[in-house]
């Protein structure tokens, strides 16, 4: 029998000033109020821990006008993390929000797909509209780690670790990848970014950011698949509605760390 998992939904920073412009690419009531929030992800079980995406700091975020509540290495170690002894860090993609901080792992072994890393150091990378969500440092951080072994490339599906595997799902950047879980409560899908919000898998309606409309809207099919066609265990990348429809992990980490593993309130 495969393993089972725990997994926490870290929330680290906030874009209140946001509007539907910013989250959907097809006609819309632009106008209306949209915040999204930013996570990271703690998979774990008595064997080991593993990190989905790293977050970004306070400078990146003063850059970008993003409010940070706590770094990601801070919430980590709410919730018993030390970054500097995590082994396994899946990085879903390279832009900004999920491939900071990557220093502050100093044994960890990273996790991407070959595609993304190719699309982040190629010739798109020479056009401002499709560079705008990456930090060329973070991409160079990355790099150095290739240099001294300590990426492992990934090319369409693999596995991680007994129970934890890799799922490319690119249209929003070229190599992104979910991640999916096996829990107690059946397989979860961490989509990150594949699906920002409920809405847009829902509604089949593509983030602002999209590289591939077409493979976008086929992810959105492959997401539901990879959660054995339950919904409610695709978990979107940045939607402030996961942390109503999954319990906190603890009362008082309500609105700060949810359980991924256990049953979601669609409503
Ligand atoms: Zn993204
Ligand atoms: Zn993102």
């Amino acid at each position: 029998m495969s393993e089972t998992y725990e997994i926490l939904a870290l929330k680290y920073a906030t874009h209140a000033n946001r509007t539907r412009f910013d989250n959907f690419m097809s006609a819309d009531d632009h106008a209306s109020p949209q915040p999204i929030d930013y996570f990271v992800w703690v998979i774990r079980n008595s064997n080991r821990t593993l990190l989905v995406d790293t977050g970004f700091d306070h400078a990146e975020a003063k850059l970008r006008s993003r409010t940070l509540d706590l770094e990601p290495q801070e919430i980590l170690r709410r919730v018993g993390v030390d970054a500097g002894k995590v082994e396994t860090v899946i990085i879903s993609h390279l832009h900004y929000d999920h491939a900071g901080t990557l220093d502050q792992y100093g044994k960890a072994k990273f996790h991407i797909q070959e595609a993304e890393m190719a699309y982040a150091t190629g010739p798109c990378m020479c056009e401002d509209a499709m560079r705008k969500p990456f930090t060329v440092d973070h991409v160079c951080s990355l790099v150095k780690k290739v240099y001294s072994g300590r990426v492992m490339f990934h090319d369409g599906d693999g596995e991680v670790a007994p129970g934890i595997t890799v799922h490319k799902t690119g249209g929003h950047s070229k190599g992104l990848q979910s991640v999916r879980v096996m829990t107690a409560n059946g397989p979860v899908v961490l989509a990150s970014d594949a699906t920002h919000l409920y809405e847009n898998i829902d509604r089949r309606k593509p983030f602002s950011i999209t590289v591939d409309v077409e493979e976008t809207l086929k992810t959105y099919t492959r997401l539901e698949r990879l959660a054995g066609g339950n919904r409610a265990r695709v978990v979107p990348g940045h939607d402030p509605l996961v942390l109503k429809r999954f319990p906190a992990w603890k009362p008082e980490t309500q609105g700060t760390v949810h359980r991924l593993d256990l049953p979601a309130k669609m409503g």
